[in-house]
């Protein structure tokens, strides 16, 4: 991967416009539904589990009770893990930021700014979809880095954001997921902790549980910096995730690779999803700082338009 970027006083600023610039303006899609055809019912938000005991996140002010969270399991050091809900419809797609916790921050506040489109146009959303955002799969990283547990500004990041990879038990949690699993992982030329066993750490139990109960059509990861989209696959890349990349490479312009081929990745969370038979792609954005808002949208619109095109 390209490598990491010192943080700069340039990125506080750009980073605290972030999460409050205006929604870009939309690519019509003729092919989503129009706001006239969103009076969907309003429905009760489940009950948040009782782990952790913290009460909620308040909602921003563009979202509405429909999209309020789930918590879906804690972290090591008992941070909640939240999932947002939009839309409504029978098949669910999850889009997952911030697995590497505070050093792709970016990642993270991209995750947000998709949940602030998605809140404020529902109707981008087909009717027979239903997305799940969960912005900060790995909460310690985001903690160790910012000091925050949910949005955070530029100015909160810590100059140095790397010890942000992990979580609070120092493991890096897309080397904790059972394929090609390895206590000793590596992270570029580096060994880093894929945990104790496959598992091992409770951000992935919470995933992996979360994603066996929604059975999701697909599951995305964005990461960074490494500019690609990249298909996953245990061992072999699984076919439905290469058509996935391909869609979403053609339209953010990211180059699509069949797989991760800078150094060996073992247990991959997406690659473990494969062998449940839930395709899974992953976002490497183009550096630690930008958000590729435009590529991202770009992409996240074309993989809705595929769902809504398999109802037809
Ligand atoms: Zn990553």
């Amino acid at each position: 991967m390209a490598p990491v970027a010192a943080v700069t006083s340039s990125i506080v600023v750009m980073s605290a416009t972030a999460t409050r610039a205006p929604l870009l303006e939309p690519t019509p899609a003729s092919s989503l539904t129009s706001p006239a055809d969103t009076a969907t019912p309003s429905i009760t938000a489940k009950p948040a589990t009782a782990l952790p005991t913290k009460p909620l996140p308040p909602l921003p002010p563009t979202m509405t009770p429909d999209n309020l969270p789930q918590i879906i399991g804690a972290s090591y050091e008992g941070r909640p893990i939240y999932s947002y809900r939009f839309g409504n419809g029978a098949i669910p797609i999850v889009f997952v930021g911030g697995i590497h916790g505070g050093y792709e921050w970016n990642t993270i506040l991209l995750a947000y700014q998709a949940m602030d489109y998605f809140a404020a146009q529902p109707y981008r959303i087909p009717a027979n979809v239903t997305l799940f955002i969960i912005p900060v799969a790995n909460p310690d990283g985001l903690f160790a880095v910012t000091q925050k547990e949910g949005r955070f500004l530029g100015e909160d990041l810590a100059e140095d954001t790397f010890p942000g990879r992990f979580n609070g038990r120092n493991v890096d949690l897309n080397r904790n997921w059972d394929c090609q699993w390895s206590a000793t992982a590596v992270w570029r030329n580096q060994p880093v902790s894929g945990g104790s066993q496959p598992f091992s750490e409770p951000e992935s139990r919470a995933l992996r549980d979360y994603f066996l109960g929604k059975r999701p059509a697909m599951v995305l990861f964005w990461h960074s910096a490494a500019n690609g989209v990249f298909a996953a696959g245990c061992p072999e890349t699984d076919g439905q995730a290469r058509q996935l990349a391909a869609i979403f490479g053609s339209a953010s312009g990211y180059p699509v690779y069949e797989r991760f081929a800078y150094y060996p990745v073992t247990g991959d969370a997406g690659d473990w999803l494969s062998t449940q038979g839930i395709p899974s792609i992953s976002i490497e954005l183009k550096t630690h700082e930008t958000l590729d808002w435009e590529e991202n949208l770009a992409g996240m619109l074309a993989l809705l338009a595929h769902y809504h095109k398999q109802s037809q």
